[in-house]
């Protein structure tokens, strides 16, 4: 197999706020990772979060570069491939997931089926997706609600100073699904206090109110609200689900912190045998990743696959949302077309 990669810079549509990062996202670069068998190309993407190990735009070309010698000549082998990536890249997380996104879209292709054939998944079965909000003065805010009134579900972004009278302004105008991300932004008395003055705005569920690794922490918060708590700083890995038994209701994976399809598949399974119910995100990647993440998407309870809808210039067309629903790409592998030259 050849490996080839690619730097791409993604504008976005509004400056990007969460809680926990301090400076508001308003490009973003991924790697875009091509691997060539036999004439026939799959390609991944790999966006890095420096939030999960430290990991860079530039460790991601370095880990894919010796990754290359790493593929073998069976891209069906991808159990074994990818044991060896994580265990040569422990610290790599988003650059592993671009090698495993371009490994199934090229399994994909040869063998001339879509994704969501290959999991063996129903494509009518996908789920509606979250249009995401992030934080900003109420005024802008609401001109971003009034622009995304297309989509039945909206995530909030909140965990600053203001962030009550936000999602009161957005309720104030919207009878939409609201769903609320504190991104670690509050402590465990604060955020008792919030979700519980959240309930009164009709609140779906709240992501990650507090640091991680906090697990007595968000306990105490879910045995003292109503509303259900989703951990996402938390839950990074399978391996990281059995601690949160009984603290939280909900995950939600993404696939560039849990390094990939195959171990997202594994998270979702494993979650659902503890009883939890699975989120599957993403972190401002293209429709490259968000279109790979969504072919999993009948196996979820909720999609916050909207990442690509705030990019201005991506590069690739893949998923539909229609009236929040996702409707999938039935080309083989991931099923993207490139628009534009890369
Ligand atoms: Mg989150």
């Amino acid at each position: 197999m050849k490996l080839s990669t690619h730097i791409i810079s993604l504008k976005s549509l509004y400056p990007f706020r969460i809680a926990r990062r301090k400076e508001p996202r308003v490009e973003v670069k991924s790697v875009i990772i091509m691997i060539e068998y036999e004439g026939v190309v799959g390609m991944g993407e790999a966006q890095a979060s420096p939030y999960y190990y430290g990991e860079t735009v530039e460790r991601i070309q370095e880990v894919t570069q010796k990754a290359a010698s790493m593929l073998g000549n069976d891209p069906f082998l991808l159990e074994d491939i990818l044991d060896e990536l994580n265990r040569t890249f422990p610290e790599s997380p988003a650059a592993i997931a671009g090698l495993d996104i371009a490994l199934h879209d090229l399994v994909g292709k040869l063998l001339n089926i879509p994704l969501y054939q290959l999991f063996g998944l129903n494509p009518e079965k996908t789920c509606r997706t979250s249009y995401t909000l992030g934080i900003d003065t109420i005024e802008a805010t609401l001109e971003r609600l009034e622009a995304a009134r297309e989509y039945p579900i909206l995530k909030i972004k909140v965990g600053l100073p203001g962030d009550l009278e936000t999602v009161k302004a957005i309720r104030e105008h919207t009878d939409a699904i609201i769903r609320v991300d504190a991104n670690c932004g509050w402590n465990v008395d604060e955020a008792i206090e919030r979700i519980n003055a959240l309930e009164a705005y009709n609140i779906e569920l709240v992501e990650q109110p507090i640091p991680a690794k906090n697990y007595a922490g968000l306990q105490k918060i879910r045995e003292q609200v109503n509303v259900p708590i989703m951990a996402d700083e938390d839950a990074i890995t399978s391996a990281d689900l059995p601690a949160l038994v009984g603290c939280v209701d909900a995950i939600n994976i993404k696939l560039m912190k849990c390094r990939g399809l195959r171990e997202a598949r594994r998270m979702i399974e494993t979650a659902h045998v503890f009883g939890l119910k699975v989120m599957l995100g993403c972190m401002g990647e293209s429709a490259l990743s968000v279109t790979a993440a969504a072919h999993l998407s009948p196996l979820l309870d909720y999609a916050d696959l909207d990442s690509n809808l705030q990019v201005v210039n991506d590069p690739f067309e893949g998923l539909k949302i229609r009236d929040g629903k996702i409707i999938l790409p039935d080309r083989p592998g991931i099923g993207v077309i490139t628009r534009q030259e890369l």
